[in-house]
């Protein structure tokens, strides 16, 4: 049953079921969903391809704009990217599945053993060091080892891959999916790093002067807090606490002590993006008596994907939409409700998201003993140790226009540390663009070196 599964829900589609869907691919004058795609790929081409059963050469082509189109095809939100924007969709008919069609392809090089190992034509003598092994990160290190550059990863925690490892639940993205990139990036050369915390265990300045350029990708994981009377210490989990130890389970680490389990429990979920979505469906399939996600706005407002809220509806989870969270409730000193304020939205206003306003009387209490917080993330205070790197007035690391350039010399930056929490596919692109910028100042520096 699908709510006892950690797997990838996805049931895998066959030849013929990918065939029928590229085949659905009209040849529209303006392919539409290219444009709906951060990586802009070439939809349509590899679509094309399928349908006629030269998937080798689809792989091909997805994956020179796409560094990893297996992942991004099991979890982009598509209905708001290519999918959305896909002409059958737009002219009122379902979608072609692209996304799964890509997975498809990805899965079926990697079976077949069409993905190239990487072999640089020359080796360079340069080295960059990238902060952050999430997609970001291994983006930038898959594009600059390619052109033969020596790349070191550091990450803090003990196993690469970021949010594509720890935070992103399993039934969306299992983790042999993540290993085999990072296998292919160490069997190119790429040095992994791990448990090196920058700015604790070494220091920007040592791995400027260790390294030709430095990428930062260390992404945002400052979670925003749950700020309501009655909670103590311990009566709230954050959600990425709370997930990193299903992730850890699903990766056969011994049970630690003090991790989360939602068996049995009343489980309240606050919060309406994707993270939140999550923890709600990981919580269904531990076996909680019952999953209510809590959301103060409405389910046409909520930031997460519309694709996503379905599948936990299907699994049984109850939203509480237009309900923000009061107080919390407890007795002899563990959490029993959250009291909520029933809210209603502002009347339209052009240009302007509409405001919530508390409904006067309005007040409801959720039975509760284990309250999850999915707020979203802000970046930590990396810059802190760094005090020339300049930030935003949102703390990402700030950039040049149109450019990975920080205020630092050789120190580029990339994915959500830049942009805030966003996606893996906006992550892969940044990582690849960055990669091909550090080429570009690399090679300018030689010949400048040179003259
Ligand atoms: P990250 O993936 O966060 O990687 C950053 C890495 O840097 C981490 O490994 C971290 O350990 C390391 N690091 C941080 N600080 C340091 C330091 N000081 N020293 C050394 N290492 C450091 N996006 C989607 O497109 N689809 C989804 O379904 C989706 N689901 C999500 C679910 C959850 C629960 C969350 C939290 C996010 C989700 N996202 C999803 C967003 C997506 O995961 C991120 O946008 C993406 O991972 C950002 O990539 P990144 O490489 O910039 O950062
Ligand atoms: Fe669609 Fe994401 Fe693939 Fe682009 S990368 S085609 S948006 S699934």
């Amino acid at each position: 049953m699908r709510v006892q599964d950690f797997g990838e829900i996805i049931v895998p589609p066959t030849t013929t079921n990918i065939e029928v869907q590229a085949g659905r691919c009209t040849d529209c004058g303006v392919p539409f969903c290219q444009t709906g795609c951060p990586l802009q790929n070439n939809i349509p081409d590899w679509l094309g391809l399928s349908a006629e059963d030269e998937l080798r050469e689809a792989w091909r082509m997805a994956s020179a704009t796409s560094t990893m189109p297996e992942i991004c095809g099991r979890i982009c939100p598509q209905d708001r990217l290519c999918e959305g924007a896909c002409t059958l969709h737009q002219s009122g008919w379902e979608a072609v599945t692209i996304g799964s069609v890509e997975a498809f392809i990805g899965d079926t090089a990697f079976d077949n053993g069409w993905v190239e190992p990487i072999r640089p034509a020359h080796e360079r003598g340069e080295s960059v060091g990238i902060v952050g092994a999430g997609p970001a990160g291994m983006a930038a290190a898959d594009r600059l080892r390619e052109q033969g550059y020596q790349v070191t990863v550091y990450d803090r925690h003990d196993r690469p891959g970021g949010l594509l490892t720890y935070g992103i639940p399993g039934f969306k993205l299992e983790k042999r999916v993540v290993q085999r990139r990072v296998d292919r990036l160490i069997d190119g050369g790429v040095t992994f790093v791990s448990n090196c915390n920058v700015g604790v265990d070494v220091t920007l300045e040592t791995l400027r002067e260790r390294h030709d350029a430095v990428l930062l990708a260390m992404g945002v994981y400052q979670a925003r807090a749950l700020s309501v009377p009655g909670g103590g210490p311990g009566d709230t989990i954050r959600a990425l606490d709370y997930l990193t130890h299903q992730n850890r389970r699903d990766l056969s680490d011994p049970e630690g002590e003090g991790w989360y389990h939602a068996k049995g429990r009343r489980v309240v979920v606050v919060g309406g993006g994707d993270t939140a979505m999550d923890c709600v469906r990981t919580a269904i399939r531990q076996g909680a008596a019952e999953v209510v996600c809590l959301y103060r706005r409405d389910r046409e407002n909520m930031p997460g994907s519309a694709r996503e809220v379905l599948n936990a509806e299907e699994e049984g989870i109850r939203f509480e939409w237009l309900g923000a969270p009061k107080a919390l409730l407890s007795k002899g000193g563990a959490v029993t409700a959250v009291r909520a304020a029933r809210m209603a939205l502002s009347e339209p206003v052009f240009g302007r998201r509409r405001e919530i306003v508390p409904v006067p009387g309005g007040d409801f209490d959720l039975a509760a003993d284990m309250v999850i917080e999915a707020l979203g993330f802000e970046p930590e205070a990396f810059a802190d140790h760094h005090p020339d790197l300049a930030l935003t007035d949102w703390n990402t690391v700030a950039v040049a226009p149109r450019s990975a350039a920080t205020s630092l010399p050789g120190v580029f930056a990339a994915g959500d540390a830049v942009r805030g929490a966003s996606l893996v596919v906006w992550a892969v692109r940044d990582g690849q663009e960055a990669a091909a910028e550090i080429d570009r100042y690399l090679k300018a520096r030689i010949l400048e070196q040179a003259a």
